[in-house]
């Protein structure tokens, strides 16, 4: 094993990001490995960190001023064992082939749990949308699906939104597809209720993120009723995440973004983040205005020289990281186990440091990870995809009663996989062996393509 994952750097020294995704799951499956020789003949590791398809390519685009700037866009096609290529673009300066790579790897295992025919895959591009204009915003879309287009479609590549991409951005993408293809289909998932969208996927990875967590609470005897919980990320993923656990009577009492983060101890009501949702979805305001309306709030600037950050050394009882990735360092783990988290569910995708999840473990943290807890969003864009094939929309009971079941099997299936190696209570271990094997087993019974 320590041979193959040497090749997987060789081949491509510098991608951390996606070295660490592919080490968590190679860990994960060793004992796998170990009960199937055929798994290990048929080089089912190789295969499975290769991807099947990595496009690159130039995005030209022009602002309001007619000065001319060029992009990079991506879509990695990572596996199509058991389905069409699925997975979110994302918008941010930081976007590499790296963390494009661990995205779409991720996905892969994370669209096995939904028990939904999808594979996985990642796109996006280092295009910052942030204090860019609608004008612009539309012509970078434009110009980003006029090469994507040709590569994508409903039975075989279905994007959707991630950081940077959002109700706004999947409209212009979708609308530059159709013209360009001459077709309406079910090419991209979020889209808006009127043309094709389905109730419940703005809010779907947030409250997954929530019944997951639920999940893990039922499973030792609690609930989420009175307990603290510290959100990451003011964004889709954070704003239902919050949503939902004051649903279930649970309190939160941070968000964050790129500048910093607010605590607010008497918590968020409704009405609080009633105006988070117009700050950051309408106005696309800072985070630190929440503190100009709610002056009891407090807001601290980020200083990434500290080494830690201060968001996770309040008081509570859970944490949902819904911000980026590695947002958690083994320094933050520490100081989580300190204030009382006893529960970890992650709405981002890899947000805790391997060092990070070790401490989870080794502490007996109920640590939830990305690839389980934030499956909702994608399971509801399968849904989508489901309501646009069959040119209809389901009520909004419907989809989130669907979403809830869902989550309780992706719960119930890691607990299972689990236990089954003798892992139990190890929701990392769990989620990578049951979804490594649906997609192994998928890859041999096709051959090798
Ligand atoms: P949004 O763009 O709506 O929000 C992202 C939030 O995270 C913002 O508050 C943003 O702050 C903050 N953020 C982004 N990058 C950084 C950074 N480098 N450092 C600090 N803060 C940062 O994205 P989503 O809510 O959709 O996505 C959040 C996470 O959830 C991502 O990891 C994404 O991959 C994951 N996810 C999303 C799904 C979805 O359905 N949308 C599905 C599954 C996972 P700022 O405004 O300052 O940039």
């Amino acid at each position: 094993m320590e041979q193959i994952f040497s090749q997987i750097i060789q081949r491509d020294p510098g991608q951390k990001e996606f070295h660490q995704a592919v080490q968590e799951v190679m860990e994960s499956v060793r004992p796998v490995l170990e009960r199937n020789p055929e798994y290990r003949r048929q080089a089912v590791l190789e295969r499975i960190a290769e991807p099947e398809r990595v496009l690159m390519f130039r995005v030209p685009w022009m602002d309001d001023q007619g000065q001319v700037h060029v992009n990079r866009g991506f879509r990695v096609e990572m596996n199509s064992a058991i389905g069409p290529y699925k997975g979110g673009l994302r918008f941010h300066p930081s976007v590499n082939l790296s963390i494009i790579k661990f995205l779409a790897f991720e996905q892969v295992f994370k669209n096995s749990l939904t028990t939904l025919q999808m594979g996985g895959g990642k796109g996006g591009s280092d295009f910052n949308p942030k204090g860019r204009t609608d004008a612009e915003v539309m012509r970078f879309c434009q110009s980003f699906m006029a090469e994507l287009a040709r590569h994508i479609g409903p039975n075989t590549d279905v994007p959707a939104g991630d950081i940077g991409v959002g109700a706004r951005e999947i409209g212009y993408l979708f609308g530059m597809y159709k013209k360009l293809r001459n077709e309406f289909t079910g090419v991209l998932t979020g889209k808006s209720l009127d043309w094709g969208g389905s109730l419940i996927r703005p809010e779907a990875t947030g409250y997954g993120v929530v019944f997951f967590a639920a999940e893990m609470l039922a499973h030792v005897g609690q609930t989420l009723e009175g307990k603290t919980c510290l959100v990451s990320g003011s964004g889709n993923v954070a704003q239902y995440t919050a949503e939902k656990i004051l649903q279930l009577g649970g309190r939160v009492v941070t968000f964050s973004d790129s500048s910093g983060y607010v605590f607010d101890e008497d918590g968020v009501d409704r009405e609080k983040l009633e105006f988070v949702k117009q700050l950051k979805n309408i106005r696309r305001g800072r985070i630190h205005e929440y503190c100009d309306r709610y002056p009891q709030a407090i807001f601290t600037e980020a200083d990434p020289e500290l080494g830690y950050n201060q968001l996770w050394t309040h008081k509570a009882d859970c944490a949902m990281p819904c911000a980026t990735q590695n947002e958690i360092n083994e320094r933050d783990a520490g100081n989580l186990v300190r204030s009382g988290v006893s529960l970890i569910s992650e709405g981002a995708n890899m947000p805790s440091t391997p060092a990070a999840a070790e401490v989870f473990l080794q502490e007996g943290v109920l640590y939830g990870p990305g690839k389980a807890a934030n499956a909702g969003g994608v399971a509801v864009s399968g849904l989508e995809m489901a309501q646009n094939s069959m040119r209809l929309s389901w009520p909004r009971e419907e989809v989130e009663g669907r979403l809830k079941q869902i989550m309780k099997s992706i719960h119930t299936t890691c607990v299972d996989a689990a236990a089954e190696y003798g892992l139990d209570g190890n929701y990392v271990a769990g989620a990578n062996i049951a979804g490594f094997v649906k997609v192994v087993n998928a890859m041999l019974d096709q051959g090798l393509v």
